[in-house]
């Protein structure tokens, strides 16, 4: 496991090949999403006090630890009401709607990962302005497109946003792939661009500390639907 301070309050972990990230309050951490399967004793071991895990879209690299992690510490599973049932079910997820380029990506690094995660209870729902308490109040942002269900989570003490899968920094700040509706999708990217952001952290690829914002809506000028 590979271990990024991306600010005092906040950390990326990479583990086996996927990423996650921690938030700290004190003694308490927040898990946003939970890397692929088998990670989760790995992940316990490195994270003390984890009370809730916030799990941004359904897809396997996101929630695959989670029943796991959820088992073993009795935190609390958090994720968007669009994506719920196939979460608690350990159901696939709806498929893509793959652009053409997108295909051969999709097939290079979906193999070894089951197509869906084990099941495991969403403890709670999250809709569009909800607050949680965490970060001095965690907004969640409903941006379905890359799934129905994605969510974001802005922290604007903080200026931190946790932006899912929706947007990616691989290289550069682009639109995230393998998207179920990919009108949907920009239109959530420009609402995220929107946001009063200093610190960006992304579902896959670099996280960005400082300026993120501006990084994101000079990508969102230029994203058309
Ligand atoms: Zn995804």
């Amino acid at each position: 496991m590979e271990s990024l301070a991306v600010t005092p309050n906040l950390t990326m972990l990479r583990i086996n090949g996927w990423q996650l990230y921690v938030w700290r309050d004190g003694d308490s951490a927040t898990l946003v999403d939970t890397g692929a399967p088998g990670s989760g004793t790995e992940i316990a071991a490195a994270v003390p006090g984890i009370d809730r895990i916030v799990l941004t879209h359904g897809h396997v690299d996101h929630v695959g630890s989670a029943a796991e992690l959820r088992e073993s510490t009795g935190a609390a599973v958090m994720a968007g009401a669009g994506d719920a049932a196939y979460i608690t079910a350990g159901a696939q997820m709806p498929p893509a709607m793959f652009e053409d380029w997108e295909i051969p990506i999709f097939e290079r690094v979906s193999a070894g990962l089951p197509a869906a995660a084990p099941a495991v209870p969403v403890d709670q729902e999250l809709n569009d302005g909800d607050v949680l308490d965490f970060g001095g109040g965690a907004h969640v942002l409903a941006i379905p497109g890359h799934t129905e269900g994605s969510v974001a989570v802005h922290l604007p003490e903080h200026g931190v946003l946790f932006a899912g899968d929706t947007i990616a920094n691989v290289g550069s700040v682009m639109l995230g792939v393998f998207n179920q509706d990919r009108s949907r999708a920009v239109a959530s990217f420009k609402r995220l661009a929107a946001l009063d952001v200093e610190t960006a952290c992304f579902g896959h690829g670099e996280p960005i500390e400082s300026g993120a914002g501006e990084r994101i809506r000079e990508v969102a000028a230029r994203l058309a639907a």
